[in-house]
This record gives structure tokens, C-alpha cells and sequence, in this order.
């Protein structure tokens, strides 16, 4: 920085403003990022550093003078009479004791501090009168936020209605689970749609939503962490508000410690860094606020950020690999998906040899090579990520990756839908989407037919044994008996399995046809609504949409699908083979996860949402078998806060590893 004089300095603030300034809009406005947050941070950190030496070539524009960015001309807008600020940053624990030494210097003693996790979300304003919520908005340009209140009031950890009559304003951090975040992402990868960066990202698209029905489906949740007007109230800490709002009834987070000084600060930070990855919400670092509310009042803020507080970011954890391949899968529904295969690297408590590249946009927005070297990191801490390819490792020989433009499997040409950034495979009949299809109708949430996975479902359909769903019905113990391996008990316990199947309450079948947007839950809504498949197959778009959480698209979907000539064919031929089409209002949904059937699962360390043994009980009701001590036959090990030794052998023995929002997400997909 020394040797830059002052018109170096001039030139580099002009690109340095610009390149922020991209990355601001895509963050803020269009919640898709172009580059992760430590970039961001480190070419901020240098705006920061030259703007230092050179005050007076700060612009009015300058990221260091802006909090947020947004101005989505959907939404109504808000003002804030009380900004709501950003929040100022630091990155080791030098910079921490600077911050300290600042605040005990103005204040003339040691100061206790109120730590919190920093929540990685959105901030959110919430407006009471007289006990009612009135008003709800994003942070936006911190003067100016967007109206959600419509929006807020489908978070359930929102109350509509306080216990006390109060007029005041509360903020908070409005988020999604990590769990809420992968079923997402899962979601709009298999339906073609750009997936989220990171849990942050997913939180402020889905809450800047039109309809708030749309909303309401994304689960959001919040923790509320400051009260702005007080109305009366008898606080004076940030700890006491913090107890203030929780009896108010609002969702507060529960890890929250005072301490004096600079030492608890540290140990909280500790603490916090080794666990965050089994936590069920992301969070970016640590957040420290003086705990005495005159004496944050006292301190005041600048122009961007409270003088009181200060967050600490956690370093990103990354891990560097090799890629060796890159793979397209396809799903049921046509939908191409790249995956890097590297070679296996230990990162943030699992060894990670693949990761998705979701689609072909990022392959080359971040170029991607066959051979490159990649820097990778969690995302949400818990997808692994390709971050960036490490170029000065770069082959001399490489060349791009191949984008294909015939489908793998079937040889038809790739197209996009509409607006989907997915490469599509749309031939119906292209073999490896009828297998995906076959399996996906078979497997435990759909038909639940026992025994018949992708492999022999490979067989029967190689054999030219079946070629669509109904074939599954029309199977002989001499067709069976051609495939490797199947023996009489086989062949008969396959054929019974078929066989139970037919009896199935109808909402199994509708998941199982596989009509897109339709899962295992709407699946069961749609049953109980309409009592058979005729009267959803009969019913017009308007009598879908009065069935409650069913909205345009899952209604189109339906009617787009029951009204293909194939299928109704498909659904005669069902139909013959007596195949049930009613509702029975029984539901044995709690057999039907496929992630523990029949492995030997260990569980180690504390879990926040389970007690051990429930969750034993919980995974044995799956077909599990739960055994203490992690030995070779061992399949997952389930590693919650502070895991010790079994994690240390279960990563040696190469033993699947979940954290506890994976088991959750498992857990969810066995009743979704
Ligand atoms: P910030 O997100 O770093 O910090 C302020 C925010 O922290 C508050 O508004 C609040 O929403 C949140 N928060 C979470 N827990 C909290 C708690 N317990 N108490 C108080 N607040 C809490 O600041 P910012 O100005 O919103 O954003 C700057 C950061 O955003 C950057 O450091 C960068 O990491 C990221 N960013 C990334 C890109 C990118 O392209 N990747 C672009 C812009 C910004």
C-alpha cells in the first residue's frame, strides 16, 4: 500500500467500486452472488485500507458508504425512522483486540459484552401496535426496505399477536435451516431452476417473493435479537432484551453469553467454530455487542455500522482436490446434472470425492476443467462446492469442459426450458430417465415395493421385461426367473411385494407417477381432497387450486399430465391390473425411509434435537441397526456437537458421516 500514490489509489478505488458494486447487486438484488464471501470480503477490506490512507478520495457511492442494496419495484416500501444499519467486520483476533482496546479507551474501563452467533440470514423489521403485528420489511438500503409484512406473517416463529399490548419495533435475523436449504436446492436442481448459493441467499429470495403462498412453502424461520423502541419496558442490557423478547414469544436464539472482557469472547469463538457445522442454521461468525444500552447509546454509530458492536467471520474452511472426472447424471424428470469426481479430501468433518456443479452455467462461469486443481468448500456447510479453480495449478494442456449436447444416455438432443438454466434430455422414452422413473415408483415413499431397486429394474428392463410402470404387473415367475440370482423364495418374495402393492391408499400411486411438483405430501393432500384418481384426473384448475397449499404451478402440472394421451393409457392399463385408486386413509408413511433400511448405524457426540434413545428407536423403526462402537461393518456414523474418538475412527475407516441437519433432512424425506 506504501508504494501507491495518490492517483495509483485513484485508479484502483474506480475498479475496485465497480467490481464491488457488481457483486453488491447480484447479492443484494438478485440474491444469486457471482463470487463467495471471503472474495468479497478481501476486496473490501482493500477498498477499506486505501480509502484509510486517502479520506478524501471517498465517494458517496463507495461500498463503505452503503448499507445493502435494494430496490425491487414490486414491493411497497418502508421507511426506517431508525436506520438499519450493517455492521462492521474483523477477520483475526488482533483485529478483535483493536475493537476492544477502541471501546475501553472511549469508555475508560472494561466493558461487558453480550456474544451472539452471527445468523446467516436476512435482516428483518417488525412493527407492532397495540400487540398486533402491523408492519414487517427487509433492511433494503438501510433508510428504505421492502414491505413483507404478507410475507413475514407465514413464519411461524413470528407471533401475530403479543401476550402484552406493546407498541414497538423488533429486529431480527430471518433465516433457513440448513435442512430447508438443501430440500430446496434439491428441489430446483431436479426442476431445472438455479439452485442458491448458500443459506443467506436462499432466505432473501424466498422471502422477497409475490405470492406469499410461495413463501409460506420455504419454511423460514427467525431469531429476534433487538428491540429498537422500548414502549415502556424495563431494559437496560442487550441480555435483558434478549429475555424480554423471549417472553414476548419471539424466537430467540438460545447460545447467547455475557462476558467481560476479551477472553470469554474468544472462548465462545472457539467453541462455536468447532460446532457450527452440526448446527441446523448457518452463521458467518460471532457478533459482540457492549452489553450496556447506555453506553452503546453513549458510543453511537458512523455513517454504516454501530461503534458497539462488531462481528467476527469465521475463516472459510476449504480444502483443495483434484478433478478427475466430470459426470452427467440424469433425473426422472429429464434433468441433466453435472458432478465433479475428484480425488477424496477431508473437509469440514467428511472426506468429499464428488461435488455438484449443478449446471452447465457454472462449469464455465467458474471454467471448470477436467484436470484443474479447485479450492472447495461446504456449501451452507453442508453441500460440498467447487469455490474456484486454482489456476496457477492448471495443466498447460487443458482445455474447457466438454458441454454435451446429446443426451448421454439416449443420444437425443439436449434443449433448455423457458428459463431454466438446466440442460433437459426430453425424449419420454429415453431409457435411463424410464429407469430412473421405474425405480422412483418402486422406491419405499411411492409404491413401496420391496426388493425392487435400480439394479433389478435395470435387468427386467434390459431383458425387454417391462418398459413402463404397468409392465411391473404384468411380471411372471418365468420372466423373474431369467434374472441373475433369482431363485424360487426370490422370485416369489419379488412377485408378493408387486403383488401388496396394488392395495396401496391411492396417494402412494400419485407420488409414484411422478407428475412434476407433485411430492409424497402433496401427494397424500391431493388423496384426501379428491378420494380417487378420477376425481383428480376429472378435476378442473380452479377445484385444485381450492385445495389448501396447492397453487398455479402444482395445479397446471396436474392437468398438463393427466391430460397426455400416454398417461391416461398408462392409467387404464393400472386400472386393469387392479392397481387401487382410493384413498383409504391409511398411512404406514413412518416405514418408509430408504437411507437406514438395513445398515448399522453408530451415533456419537450431543444432538440438539434428539434424545439418544428416541433416535435409536426412530432409526430402528427404518430398519436400522443401531450398535455403540464404530467397527468396519459400520455404515453411518450420525456425528453430533463434540464428537470425539468414534468420529476420528469412523473418518479413518472411511465410514459415511452425517451431522445432525443431514439426519434430519434423511429423516424428513422418510415422511415429506
Ligand atoms: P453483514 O451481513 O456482514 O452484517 C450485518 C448483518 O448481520 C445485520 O444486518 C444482520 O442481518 C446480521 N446479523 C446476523 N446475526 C446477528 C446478530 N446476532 N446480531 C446482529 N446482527 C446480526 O453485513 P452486510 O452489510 O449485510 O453484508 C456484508 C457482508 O455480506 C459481507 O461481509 C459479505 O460477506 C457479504 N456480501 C457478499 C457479497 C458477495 O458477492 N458474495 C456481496 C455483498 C456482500
Amino acid at each position: 500500500m506504501a508504494d501507491l500514490d495518490k492517483s495509483q489509489a485513484s485508479e484502483e478505488l474506480v475498479g475496485i467500486r465497480d467490481t464491488l458494486n457488481k457483486y453488491r447487486e447480484a447479492y443484494y438484488t438478485n440474491d444469486a452472488p457471482l463470487v463467495e464471501d471471503n472474495v468479497y470480503d478481501q476486496l473490501y477490506n482493500r477498498l477499506l485500507k486505501i480509502e484509510q490512507q486517502y479520506p478524501d478520495l471517498i465517494t458517496p457511492d463507495s461500498p463503505s458508504q452503503l448499507v445493502g442494496d435494494v430496490t425491487n419495484d414490486d414491493f411497497n416500501k418502508v421507511t426506517h425512522d431508525i436506520p438499519m444499519l450493517s455492521m462492521g467486520d474483523v477477520f483475526s483476533e488482533s483485529e478483535l483486540s483493536d475493537f476492544n482496546d477502541r471501546i475501553e479507551k472511549n469508555v475508560g474501563h472494561e466493558v461487558d459484552y453480550n456474544v451472539e452467533l452471527k445468523i446467516d440470514g436476512l435482516a428483518i423489521s417488525l412493527v407492532y401496535e397495540n400487540g398486533i403485528l402491523v408492519q414487517g420489511s427487509t433492511r433494503g438500503n438501510g433508510t428504505i426496505g421492502e414491505n413483507v409484512t404478507e410475507n413475514l406473517k407465514t413464519i411461524k416463529s413470528i407471533p401475530q399477536k403479543l401476550s402484552k399490548p406493546l407498541s414497538f419495533e423488533v429486529r431480527g435475523e430471518c433465516y433457513m435451516s440448513k435442512k430447508e436449504f438443501l430440500n430446496l436446492n434439491e428441489r430446483r436442481e431436479k426442476e431445472g431452476l438455479q439452485v442458491f448459493a448458500n443459506p443467506r441467499n436462499a432466505a432473501a429470495g424466498s422471502l422477497r417473493q409475490l405470492d406469499p403462498k410461495n413463501t409460506a412453502d420455504r419454511k423460514l424461520d427467525t431469531f429476534i435479537y433487538t428491540i429498537v423502541t422500548f414502549d415502556n419496558l424495563n431494559v437496560e442490557t442487550q441480555s435483558e432484551a434478549l429475555e424480554t423478547l423471549e417472553e414476548l414469544g419471539f424466537h430467540v436464539n438460545p447460545t447467547s453469553e455475557v462476558t467481560t472482557g476479551l477472553q470469554g469472547v474468544k472462548d465462545y469463538i472457539d467453541r462455536y467454530d468447532q460446532v457450527r457445522d452440526s448446527l441446523d442454521y448457518g452463521i458467518d461468525g460471532v457478533v459482540l455487542k457492549v452489553n450496556d444500552l447506555s453506553i452503546q447509546r453513549s458510543l453511537g454509530n458512523t455513517v454504516k455500522v454501530p461503534r458497539w458492536e462488531i462481528a467476527y467471520k469465521f475463516p472459510p474452511e476449504q480444502a483443495e482436490s483434484i478433478v478427475r472426472e466430470i459426470t452427467w447424471t440424469i433425473g426422472r424428470t429429464g434433468v441433466l446434472t453435472p458432478k465433479a469426481v475428484m480425488d477424496p479430501v477431508s473437509l469440514a468433518g467428511t472426506t468429499v470425492s464428488r461435488a455438484t456443479l449443478h449446471n452447465e452455467d457454472m462449469i464455465k462461469q467458474k471454467d471448470i476443467r477436467v484436470g484443474d486443481t479447485v479450492l472447495l468448500h461446504k456449501a451452507g456447510d453442508i453441500i460440498p462446492e467447487v469455490s474456484q479453480v486454482v489456476l496457477s495449478k492448471r495443466p498447460d494442456d487443458s482445455v474447457p469442459a466438454e458441454i454435451p449436447t446429446h443426451c448421454p444416455y439416449c443420444d437425443s438432443e439436449l434443449i433448455h426450458l423457458e428459463d431454466e438454466v438446466a440442460l433437459r434430455c426430453i425424449n419420454p422414452k429415453c431409457p435411463a430417465q424410464v429407469k430412473e422413473q421405474l425405480t422412483h415408483f418402486a422406491s419405499r415413499n411411492a409404491m413401496n415395493i420391496d426388493g425392487l431397486g435400480p439394479k433389478i429394474i435395470e435387468q427386467l428392463y434390459t431383458k425387454h421385461l417391462i418398459k413402463d410402470v404397468a409392465d411391473l404387473y404384468k411380471l411372471t415367475s418365468d420372466d423373474l426367473s431369467t434374472l441373475e440370482g433369482f431363485k424360487e423364495k426370490s422370485i416369489n418374495n419379488l412377485l408378493t411385494a408387486i403383488n401388496n402393492s396394488k392395495s396401496n391408499s391411492v396417494e402412494r400411486l400419485i407420488f409414484g407417477l411422478g407428475i412434476r411438483h407433485v411430492g409424497a405430501k402433496a401427494g397424500r393432500i391431493l388423496a384426501e381432497s379428491f378420494g380417487n384418481l378420477d376425481n383428480l384426473i376429472n378435476a378442473s384448475k380452479e377445484e385444485i387450486l381450492e385445495v389448501n397449499t396447492m397453487g398455479e404451478i402444482i395445479a397446471d402440472s396436474i392437468i398438463t399430465y393427466f391430460s397426455n394421451d400416454d398417461v391416461k393409457k398408462l392409467i387404464s392399463e393400472l386400472k386393469s391390473v387392479d392397481v387401487n385408486m382410493n384413498f383409504s386413509g391409511s398411512s404406514n408413511s413412518n416405514e418408509t425411509n430408504t437411507h437406514f433400511t438395513d445398515k448399522i448405524v453408530v451415533i456419537t457426540g450431543t444432538l440438539n434435537n434428539y434424545k439418544r434413545s428416541e433416535l435409536s428407536e426412530i432409526l430402528e423403526g427404518y430398519g436400522a441397526k443401531v450398535t455403540s462402537s464404530v467397527t468396519k461393518k459400520t455404515d453411518i456414523l450420525i456425528a453430533g456437537e463434540k464428537a470425539g474418538s468414534k468420529l476420528t475412527k469412523a473418518q479413518q475407516l472411511g465410514t459415511q458421516i452425517i451431522d445432525e441437519a443431514t439426519l434430519s433432512s434423511y429423516l424428513d424425506d422418510a415422511t415429506n
